[in-house]
C-alpha cells in the first residue's frame, strides 16, 4: 500500500461532496437504500472516493438486504483499518480506508462464507470503477 494521505478539513471540502465530506471525514452514514451503489451488479473495483485506493471487488459483493453495499471481504485486508466504535450505545467496528482514514463503513459478523464477515460500506465513501471487458 502507498503512503498515508493527510489534508486538511478545507483541502477535504474542496475535494469532495458535501455528502462525501459527511459520511467520509465525519463518520456519517447514508440513509438505507439511497446510495447509488446499493443495487449495482456490473463487474468492477470500487475504490476509496478520497484517495482512490481499491477497497472491495464486485466478486465478494452480495445483497445483504440491509440498504447498503456489502462486501464479504476487502480486495486487500491491509487496504483497509478497523477501530472498535461504541458511539450511539452499540459495540461496533467501524472500517475506514487505510491510505486516508476516510470512515467507510461498519463490519459485522452475519456476512455469508467463506468469510462470515459483512462488510456495510456507504455508497458515499467509493467509486466504482466498471471493468474493462
Ligand atoms: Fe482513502
Amino acid at each position: 500500500m502507498s503512503d498515508k494521505i493527510t489534508k486538511s478539513d478545507t483541502e477535504w471540502r474542496e475535494i469532495l461532496t458535501p455528502e462525501q465530506y459527511q459520511v467520509l471525514r465525519l463518520k456519517g452514514t447514508e440513509p438505507p437504500f439511497s446510495g447509488k451503489y446499493c443495487d449495482e451488479i456490473s463487474s468492477g473495483t470500487y475504490v476509496c472516493a478520497c484517495c482512490g485506493t481499491e477497497l472491495f471487488s464486485s466478486d465478494t459483493k452480495y445483497d445483504s438486504r440491509s440498504g447498503w453495499p456489502s462486501f464479504w471481504r476487502p480486495i486487500e485486508a491491509e487496504n483497509v483499518g478497523e477501530l472498535a466504535d461504541t458511539n450511539h450505545g452499540m459495540r461496533r467496528v467501524e472500517v475506514l480506508c487505510a491510505r486516508c482514514d476516510g470512515h467507510l463503513g461498519h463490519v459485522f459478523e452475519d456476512g455469508p462464507q467463506p468469510t462470515g464477515l459483512r462488510y456495510c460500506i456507504n455508497s458515499a465513501s467509493l467509486d466504482f470503477k466498471p471493468s474493462e471487458e
